[in-house]
């Protein structure tokens, strides 16, 4: 498949991953736009939120619960933190293979840009 994400998964594209289980990876931003800046991704490819059916409803909570966990070991889940999935075009999204942004170590503004 010609997506870049999944050729993270499958190792044909080199990333520094700092988690992964069975139904997830995570990695960092090659653009952090945080002093820690991580894509967590399933590595079931889903293409956008969209795509979301009912039977990856538990998957999705995974992404959220390893963000939290990844905030933890990073040290900033008390002061805070952002995560942002990105949808298609108007919302940012420039890979089509869903992630969630995890973002920590400075203040962000609200409403997101
Ligand atoms: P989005 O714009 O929400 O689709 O997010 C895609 C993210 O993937 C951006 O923050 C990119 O900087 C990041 N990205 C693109 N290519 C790579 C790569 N090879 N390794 C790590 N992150 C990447
Ligand atoms: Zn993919």
């Amino acid at each position: 498949m010609d997506c870049l994400f999944c050729k993270i998964i499958e190792r044909e594209i080199p990333a520094e991953i700092v988690f992964e289980d069975d139904e997830v990876l995570a990695f960092n931003d090659i653009n952090p736009q945080a002093p820690t800046h991580i894509v967590i991704v399933p590595k079931q490819h889903i293409a956008t939120l969209n795509d979301i059916e009912e039977r990856d409803l538990a998957l999705i909570g995974r992404l959220q619960y390893t963000a939290a966990a990844l905030a933890a070991e990073k040290g900033f889940a008390e002061e805070g933190y952002r995560v942002v999935m990105n949808c298609n075009e108007q919302g940012g999204q420039t890979v089509y293979h869903i992630h969630m942004h995890l973002m920590g170590g400075r203040r962000f503004i609200w409403p997101a840009g």
